[in-house]
């Protein structure tokens, strides 16, 4: 069994942050890729709101420029994803690797992020890659001159539709509420917009089209005055919020009842000494880059003290 200083799990920009920190720190840790490496940022278009990019930057860019900055000082890196972790006051923590290798380490930095969350309507999961997608910038280009949907209020839901303008004949907004979660500006460019309509006070019930093999529309229900109707479309994108990645470290460290893990006090300390955590995995309110990145910034500092204590 290999045995490391500190093993860093998630390659978004809390786990990446973090290895620049350690490993400017002479800490050499191992990153582990995880499911989705670079984290939900690869799967964004422009970035105009990360510090000192005033035209903005791919997400995609700037996630290959964390990894090289991290790997320019020494990290190391595993292509494989954390299937279950063995955590031990103190360590050394167990971390059992979904490709079978397992790795043991005195400090863990958990950066697992979170994913799209899903509806749970009938033709949802049928449908899946066959017009539903919670990705616009991955799937949005397959679906010219169709009328688009996009589910949700937040952000991620106008950033989704805005960007989703330049292929569809229309987007469609359904949100079940009358005014919107996402930033004052984010609204006033989608208000802007001729292409974007909402459904205001809406949700959908179910997705249609699974007889002919691709999304041919939604069934809408007015949550004001449960009429029903339907949307024609080809698509439909899911911007419903984010489930925290935390599954294989349930049972083992403090998390709230959603699965965020619980941080102690202005620091990155979990329950378990020696078991830090960064980044939208233990952050139900902020879920900013750049935020994220601090939180990275902050567990690699406090592993590395906490490992400075003990030798
Ligand atoms: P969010 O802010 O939590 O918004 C989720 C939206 O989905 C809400 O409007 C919510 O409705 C709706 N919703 C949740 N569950 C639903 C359900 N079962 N059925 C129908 N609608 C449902 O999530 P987000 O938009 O992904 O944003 C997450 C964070 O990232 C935020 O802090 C956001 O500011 C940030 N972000 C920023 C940018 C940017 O600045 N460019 C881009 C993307 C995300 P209610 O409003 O009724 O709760």
């Amino acid at each position: 069994m290999d045995a490391e200083t500190l093993v860093i799990v998630g390659t978004g920009p809390a786990g990446l942050t973090c290895a620049v920190y350690a490993a400017r720190a002479n800490l050499r840790p191992l990153l582990i890729d995880g499911t989705l490496p670079g984290g939900q940022l690869t799967q964004t278009t422009e970035v105009e709101n990360y510090p000192g990019f005033p035209e903005g930057i791919s997400g995609f860019v700037l996630m290959q420029n964390m990894r090289q900055q991290a790997e320019r000082f020494g990290t190391r890196s595993l292509s494989d994803t954390v299937a279950r972790g063995e955590l031990s006051p103190g360590g050394p923590h167990k971390l059992f690797l979904g490709g079978g290798k397992t790795i043991e380490t005195q400090a863990l930095v958990i950066a697992t992020g979170a994913r799209p969350r899903w509806l749970g309507v009938p033709g949802e999961e049928e449908l899946k890659n066959k017009g539903v997608s919670a990705c616009a910038t991955c799937d949005g280009a397959f679906f010219r001159d169709v009328p688009i949907a996009v589910v949700g209020g937040g952000d991620s839901a106008i950033e989704e539709a805005l960007f989703l303008t330049r292929f569809g004949s229309k987007v469609f907004v359904v949100h079940r509420r009358k005014e919107l979660r996402a930033s004052k500006i984010m609204q006033e460019r989608a208000f802007a917009n001729p292409k974007i309509a909402f459904c205001w006070d809406s949700v959908v019930d179910e997705i249609l089209g699974v007889d002919a093999d691709r999304v041919t529309g939604v069934r809408l229900r007015n949550v004001e005055t449960g009429e029903l109707s339907t949307l024609d479309c080809g698509a439909v994108f899911m911007a419903i919020g984010h489930t925290p990645s935390t599954e294989p470290f349930r049972d083992q460290v403090e998390m709230d009842e959603r699965g965020y893990i619980r941080l102690q006090g202005q620091s990155s300390r979990t329950s378990i000494e020696g078991v830090f955590a960064a980044g939208d995995c233990a952050d139900s309110a902020y879920r900013q880059a750049v935020t994220a990145a601090g939180m990275g910034c902050r567990a690699a500092i406090d592993a590395e003290r906490w490992l400075a204590e003990r030798e």
